[in-house]
């Protein structure tokens, strides 16, 4: 189906289970490999992941193991039947991977930031019928993510599916790489049939935060989840904090509510139909409200413009910001929350009033 002249196919969705991809974070050594994916699909996975080249921040590091391990791969193929995903960053990778059958191809972070490299793995997936997978650049960037995404569906590929795997920031967060769920939202929106997948492994970056960032992604509509598994995290040589064992990979997957995306019951329909209803007027009033507030900013700016005082007192910006806190907390709103839309709101007031500061009066003021 044509989307935004982009072909998707669906390769992934097999009614309303995800699809669940595990595996080490890298290919290691052979006996790791087979091991590791036993128990993977000991737990009922049949789909497996491994790095073979690994983009590592510092050099020095393990980059792993190169085309020996794609043998190692194919071993664990043969023997256990299962399906293979690993990253190409560069279109050496891809004519390996391919030579040595694996099954479905991913492009990392770290290659989805840069248009050159997707171009030039694009152009050697020309005429290849191979699923691809599209992890978010490192940046919340959509447009980056979308632009790669085409790259590769220009190529002739139709199987294709978005990662998941969260932003870098400078911010200090609980999370390795912070969500932004609403980046993979928008990124459906551009295209409704693109199968998603949560990578709970980078974005939270520590074994304990899989299950409820994997029970997130399933809660908003994800198609499969992508979770490092090793048979022995802790010694893994890398990302060992945020590696599963297989079997904790198995209760992890036990407990997860998968919950369907609709229901036919009318009794739900309707009730969620009045939910909606009330949330819609609510956001009519929201948006009034908003209206009003602007027009009130317009009159300041005009005021503070006839008696030549500056848009931007911090003591005023300090004392809105500490009240609306206060209400936050005394209406059980989250703190962070109402900072952020003050900041939006801020920031809109501050642009009304610099539009009126800046145009010329009659008498050239
Ligand atoms: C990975 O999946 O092992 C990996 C390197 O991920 P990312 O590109 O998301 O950093
Ligand atoms: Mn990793």
């Amino acid at each position: 189906m044509e989307v935004n002249n982009i072909k998707i196919d669906n390769w992934i969705k097999d009614g309303d289970r995800p699809l669940v991809i595990a595996g080490p974070c890298s290919a290691e050594s052979e006996e790791q490999l087979m091991e590791t994916c036993r128990g993977v699909k000991e737990q009922g996975i049949n789909v497996m992941r491994a790095g073979v080249w690994k983009p590592r921040t510092r050099p020095g590091t393990f980059e792993g193991i190169g085309e020996e391990a794609l043998t190692w791969i194919e071993n664990v193929k043969a023997e256990l039947g299962v399906k293979f995903a690993i990253e190409v960053a560069m279109p050496q990778h891809v004519e390996l991977a391919l030579k040595h059958n694996i099954d479905i191809l991913w492009i990392g972070a770290r290659s989805t930031v840069n248009p050159f490299t997707v171009q030039e793995i694009a152009d050697s997936l020309k005429g290849v019928d191979v699923p691809v997978m599209i992890k978010n650049p490192i940046n919340p960037d959509l447009a980056l993510w979308i632009g790669a995404i085409e790259r590769i569906a220009n190529a002739g590929i139709t199987k294709l599916g978005a990662i998941h795997r969260g932003f870098s920031s400078h911010q200090k967060t609980k999370y390795r790489n912070i969500p932004m769920w609403q980046y993979p939202i928008d990124l459906k929106s551009k295209f409704p049939n693109m199968p998603i997948i949560g990578d709970p492994s980078h974005i939270g970056g520590s074994r304990d935060m899989i299950f409820d960032i994997s029970q997130k992604s399933l809660d908003l509509n994800y198609d499969g989840l992508m979770i490092e598994t090793h048979r022995d995290p802790d010694n893994a040589l890398s990302d060992a904090k945020q590696q599963v064992t297989p079997e904790r990979l198995g209760e992890i997957l036990t407990n997860l509510k998968i919950r369907t995306s609709t229901s036919d019951d009318a009794l739900f329909i309707n009730h969620l139909e009045e939910l909606r209803d009330k949330i819609d007027n609510i956001d009519r009033e929201i948006v009034e409200s908003i209206a009003a507030r602007m027009r009130v900013v317009e009159k300041i700016g005009e005021y503070k413009k006839e008696n030549n005082v500056t848009i931007f007192q911090l003591k005023r910006w300090n004392n809105v910001a500490s009240t609306r806190a206060d209400w936050a907390k005394s209406f059980d709103l989250s703190e962070d929350f109402l900072e952020d839309l003050y900041k939006s709101i801020h920031s809109e007031s501050i642009k009304i009033q610099t539009e009126i500061m800046n145009k010329l009066t009659e008498n050239g003021k």
